[in-house]
């Protein structure tokens, strides 16, 4: 029997409240409106940045709400308007949208992208949009796409249409960790061959990281990370080199300046702890070392807050002047901190001419005016749509690994047991199966 333009009941792991387990519920879950598409969710993986939601973030305004976005699934039924997608197809449900039609999008230097759900929701995470409904509250949608759920409902523009050969319980990492990490280090750094990185935080969003490096011809890629139990794992990604900073009793970037002549020449934070922004900047090496924020948090300042840098702004210093866009000329780190604010999201680049080295930006600005680049990645740098049909593409011509991965496989039901593994660094990735295909 169709389901198609009725509300469908269905379990989901609904978050009530912040810090707490997540509890199975039956939710209803609204046809599709217009330019819509309501999505069975076939396998989702367990990201970080859901566990930071839950744990670390716990926006109150974000709560109740449905986590999850590392999705692959079918899609139910479509909404008014809606003619790229068809029910039957397989889709990745995507947590920044691209409409192709705004000056983000038609600008090929970020991903950012400013319509569809998802637009500046980077505080709460979790939309005001949302087609859930449950015990007769609204429930919000993580991210948008909220995959921890039988069924969800999202703009067109937010979703990949993929090859349907692609198997779903694995091509669902593409929805997120991998594709970030790959990217990362390939849209983003740009990691030039014969060069030498460092990635740090080695879940799977660093050792895709590693994957990127290795794929663009990295000479040197020294894995760091706290847990030692994740060194194999980096090196069958293709890490050379390995180490814990709990290993040694001085500062890690001090380690990495002895072991590469003076510092990498890219750095990878994929941790979301801003101590380790700090180092990772510092790792690099003076003069043309760029540093990419990938860990995910908008809880402390590094003066600045690392979202503004994830989402596509670059803050570099300048020696002699040589660039224009947003030039800091007072050697203020207050004047420094709104010099960045003041460009746009996306592509603006503001650069450091004035001189100081008396504050802590916590990172001295003097880091940046000998030349280092200090620059964020959201969601790898790909544009949403068309990079991960791509990326599927690529793991099913071997191209990229997925497999590698994924250390368990659990039930929509077992997904507390999931979110543990992670906080305790038991996984990698964890891939739940939510509706049979
Ligand atoms: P994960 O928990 O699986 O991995 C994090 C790793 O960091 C662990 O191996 C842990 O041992 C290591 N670590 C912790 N403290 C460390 C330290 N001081 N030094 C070195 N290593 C340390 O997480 P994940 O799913 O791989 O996500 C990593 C980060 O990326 C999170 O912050 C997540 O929110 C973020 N993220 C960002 C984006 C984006 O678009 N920018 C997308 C997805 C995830
Ligand atoms: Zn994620």
């Amino acid at each position: 029997m169709s389901t198609a333009g009725k509300v469908i009941k269905c379990k989901a792991a609904v978050a009530w409240e912040p810090n707490k387990p997540v509890v199975i519920e039956e939710i209803e879950v609204a046809p599709p409106q217009a330019n819509e598409v309501r999505i069975k969710i076939v396998a989702t993986g367990v990201c970080h940045t859901d566990l930071y939601h839950l744990f670390e973030g716990m926006h109150k305004d974000g709560f109740p709400a449905v986590l999850g976005h590392e999705g692959a699934g079918i899609v139910e039924s479509v909404g008014p308007g809606v003619t790229e997608f068809q029910p039957g197809d397989t889709v990745i449900p995507l947590f920044i949208s691209q409409c192709r039609e705004c000056r983000f999008c038609k600008n090929p230097k970020t991903n950012q992208c400013e319509n569809g759900w998802a637009a500046d929701s980077h505080d709460v995470m979790a939309l005001a949009e949302s087609r859930f409904t449950c015990k007769g509250k609204k429930v919000l949608q993580f991210m948008g796409t909220s995959t921890f759920s039988e069924y969800t409902v999202m703009n067109q523009m937010a979703v990949a249409k993929i090859d349907p050969a692609a198997p779903l319980d694995k091509v669902c990492l593409l929805g997120c960790g991998v594709s970030t990490g790959y990217g990362a280090a390939v849209n983003t750094a740009k990691v030039e061959p014969g060069s030498t990185c460092a990635v740090f935080g080695l879940g799977a969003v660093g050792l895709a990281a590693v994957m990127g490096c290795k794929a663009a011809g990295a000479k040197r890629i020294i894995a760091v990370d706290i847990n030692p139990d994740k060194f194999e794992k980096a090196r069958v990604f293709g890490a050379t080199e390995f180490v814990n900073p709990k290993d040694h009793n001085k500062p890690i970037n001090e380690v990495l300046a002895e072991m590469t002549n003076g510092g990498v020449d890219y750095s990878l934070e994929c941790v979301g702890n801003v101590a380790v922004m700090r180092s990772a900047l510092e790792s690099c090496i003076k003069g043309w070392g760029v540093c990419v924020l990938v860990g995910w948090t908008d809880l402390h300042d590094f003066a600045a807050r690392p979202i503004q840098l994830i989402a596509g702004r670059t803050w570099k210093g300048s020696l002699f002047g040589g660039v224009d866009y947003s030039l800091e000329c007072v050697g203020n780190v207050a004047v420094m901190r709104s010099a960045l604010e003041s460009c746009i999201k996306g592509w603006g680049v503001c650069v450091l001419v004035g001189w100081t080295d008396l504050h802590d930006f916590a990172a001295r600005p003097i880091q940046l005016i000998a030349g280092r680049t200090w620059k964020g990645s959201l969601f790898g740098g790909f544009k949403s749509k068309d990079g991960v049909p791509e990326m599927v593409k690529a793991y099913l011509n071997k191209k990229v690994k997925l497999d590698e991965f994924i250390t368990h496989k659990m039930t929509l039901g077992q997904v507390n047991d999931a979110i543990e593994l992670m906080k305790h660094g038991k996984c990698i990735r964890t891939v739940l199966s939510v509706s049979p295909q």
